[in-house]
């Protein structure tokens, strides 16, 4: 195994996500929300997220691929979807693991607006805010991170890393 530097500490990443499942809470207040989580690596965020979200909640999953290594391919391929009938008229949050080029976000806002939720928010762990390419932002994000490759709590790197409970960077 790689020696890994902690970015982010198990203890920062719950407390943050303890506040969004609050802040979340007394937005939507008693109507039902979607949560979408996008797989893989939004899994343990979304894990985290609505075992403190104290609202009615459902839960669905999307995955997408963009990724090969540690570059983004800037091409999206839809490989799980949802069906109209379970976002229509809803209220809907993505959440997503991390927002890079912007692209994968942008096909999921999307994908999802098609089938017409009554409101649709976003919710990411991580955003790297300078390294968009293309208009987009999330509407809630944990944490703004520099230009960096991280993995940990759900992110991978070829597959790998995705069980640590802390976000870090792979040491060279
Ligand atoms: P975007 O389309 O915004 O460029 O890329 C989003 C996707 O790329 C994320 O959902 C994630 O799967 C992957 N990604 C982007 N940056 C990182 C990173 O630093 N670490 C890992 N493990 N995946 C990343």
């Amino acid at each position: 195994m790689d020696k890994i530097k902690k970015l982010i500490s198990e203890k920062e990443v719950k407390e943050r996500v303890n506040i969004l499942a609050k802040e979340l809470y007394s937005e939507y207040g008693n109507s039902e929300l979607v949560f979408i989580c996008t797989l893989k690596g939004a899994v343990f965020f979304a894990c985290d997220l609505l075992k403190k979200y104290k609202g009615d909640a459902r839960l669905e999953f999307l995955r997408v691929s963009s990724y090969k290594g540690t570059k983004s391919s800037g091409k999206i391929e839809l490989n799980l979807s949802i069906s109209k009938e379970n976002i229509e008229n809803q209220n809907v949050i993505i959440l997503e693991d991390i927002v890079d080029t912007g692209h994968t976000l942008k096909f999921l806002k999307q994908y999802i607006t098609d089938m017409n939720p009554k409101s649709l928010k976003i919710c990411t762990l991580l955003d790297k805010k300078m390294r968009r390419e293309v208009e987009i932002e999330a509407d809630y994000s944990c944490f703004e991170i520099e230009d960096l490759f991280v993995v940990g709590y759900g992110l991978d790197y070829d597959q790998k890393y995705r069980n640590l409970p802390y976000i870090g960077v792979i040491e060279k």
